[in-house]
């Protein structure tokens, strides 16, 4: 964006999140929306709109919702209702959504995002819940279209955003803590890329100063945080270019093309009136009671947030550290796990930081894909932290725990990586030498205190690199001061 635009005009964004949950059935008729099945394979005659079925409302659909709801500080409903949204699709064999229009369940919430400048609250207008469609497929069969009803059914939540976004980078840092927190709860496994959370985009521009809201348009099909962000950007250029040469933003849907990096028309935007929406006659309001909400309040998981303020009180990890080590859920599990064996937060976050997560981005692996568990993991860190082996010796023996599931004590010993710190042998060798090296003897006792270095160097280069430093230091010491 050219800094002229930006001066003048500010982008005004409001994200509509929708997130696939992760129960075991559908969200009214008891079959699994499974991933990955054969096409059409989980299905029952109420997904397919066979009249006189009839949805039967999965518990867990609601206290998922919840859940969200209590982490993101919405306001629950008592009551509320499903209302049907109403559009013709192949792939929506009902003619029709079970969705929430006037009374979401959740409503009213925020999160905090933390940018590198600057923290700001967002708006969560409401959180609600709804059906998904089945899948038209497009690419399989080159004069039809197919169509895939396993979908039709599976349970989402639409978490909708006030227009509180003003940069394309809050709008991404506002996705990933949505993320982040349906993760931590386990209620969607946050998968952009397989659709699993879904993001549109609503964005118009107005000028500084501004107070109302101008035109916006939807943006849809960014299938990755990096999409998201790039689409967002391509949009905000595109508008400010358009009115800058007199023209006039329309309310539109507009299609992300992630391969010509551009946006395209897809239909004007539809209202709301289009949908007819009207009370779902086939369920019963969802009342919630207040024992219900203590329930749900006390299933709820430790927070990313309360995690990471914790991590920083009480185990003293610096804030970049608590904040990668709290990112997800199973790797913050995993560094407790650890410490919970050997209570060294610092070293322990260290040898995460560095070795663990190294290996985790080469291999492209999550972290319950890893192969060393907390407590092999620990007992080498422990080998280093009582002065056994060296810090190069640890990753030695860390790269080599991740071919061979065998004791850190047993490769440290196969690997001849040992540190001596037996004094009689260490002793020996430095006093021979103290007597091949007599100039630097005179020279370190006339004061040049620097050739400790050089003195340690011969150490670990008589004993093969495997002299205990600090114990060479201490001898060397002694010896050339009091001797
Ligand atoms: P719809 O039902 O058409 O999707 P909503 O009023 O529910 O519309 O708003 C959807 C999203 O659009 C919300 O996240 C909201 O914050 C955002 N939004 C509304 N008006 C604007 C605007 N003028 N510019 C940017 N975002 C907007
Ligand atoms: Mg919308």
């Amino acid at each position: 964006m050219s800094t002229i635009s930006n001066e003048k005009y500010e982008a005004v964004i409001g994200l509509e999140v929708h997130a696939q949950l992760l129960t075991k059935s559908k969200a009214f008729a008891a079959v699994s929306p499974q991933y990955g099945s054969a096409p059409n394979t989980q299905i029952t005659p109420l997904c397919l709109g066979h009249p006189g079925t009839l949805p039967v409302l999965n518990e867990n659909l609601v206290r998922y919702t919840i859940k969200m709801g209590l982490a993101t500080n919405c306001k629950v409903a008592e009551k509320s209702i499903f209302a049907r949204k109403n559009y013709f699709y192949p792939d929506l064999p009902k003619g029709y959504q079970i969705s929430q229009y006037e009374t979401p369940i959740c409503y009213d919430g925020f999160i905090d995002i933390e940018l590198e400048e600057y923290t700001k609250r967002i708006g969560i207008t409401r959180i609600h819940m709804e059906e998904d469609a089945g899948k038209s497929i497009h690419d399989q069969d080159p004069y039809h279209t197919l169509v895939d009803l396993n979908r039709a059914g599976t349970p989402l939540i639409e978490i909708v955003s006030e227009p509180d976004l003003r940069t394309p980078q809050e709008a991404y840092d506002y996705l990933k803590k949505i993320r982040q927190i349906v993760q931590y709860l386990e209620v969607c496994d946050g998968n952009m890329e397989e659709g699993s959370l879904r993001c549109d985009a609503n964005v118009s521009i107005r000028l500084r100063g501004q107070k109302e809201l101008g035109t916006r348009t939807e943006l849809k099909n960014m299938n990755s945080f990096r999409n998201v962000e790039r689409a967002i950007t391509y949009e905000i250029e595109r508008q400010i270019e358009l009115v800058e040469a007199g023209g006039e933003v329309v309310q539109k849907t507009l299609l992300w093309d992630p391969n010509k990096l551009v946006t395209r028309e897809m239909r004007s935007k539809e209202e709301a009136h289009d949908y007819r929406y009207f009370p779902e006659p086939d369920l019963p309001p969802i009342i919630i009671k207040q024992n219900t909400l203590d329930e749900i309040k006390s299933e709820l998981p430790e927070l990313p947030s309360v995690r990471f303020e914790r991590f920083i009180k009480e185990l003293g990890l610096s804030e970049d550290d608590a904040y990668i080590l709290t990112e997800t859920r199973p790797l913050a599990d995993y560094f407790e796990a650890c410490i919970s064996i050997l209570n060294e937060p610092k070293a322990v976050s260290n040898v995460i930081l560095t070795e663990v997560l190294r290996i985790l981005n080469n291999k492209s692996i999550e972290i319950k894909e890893f192969t060393i568990s907390p407590e092999r993991l620990t007992s080498l860190i422990s080998l280093k932290q009582d002065d056994k082996i060296s810090s190069s010796a640890m990753q030695t023996i860390f790269n080599e725990m991740l071919q061979k599931d065998e004791e850190p004590l047993k490769l440290a010993e196969e690997l001849n990586l040992l540190q001596v710190s037996d004094s009689a042998f260490l002793e020996d060798i430095i006093d021979e030498i103290i007597q091949t090296n007599p100039d630097e003897v005179q020279r370190y006792k006339e004061g040049k205190k620097a050739l400790m270095g050089f003195f340690i160097g011969q150490v670990m280069k008589q004993s093969k690199g495997k002299a205990n430093p600090k114990l060479a230091k201490d001898i060397v010491t002694k010896k050339l001061e009091n001797g």
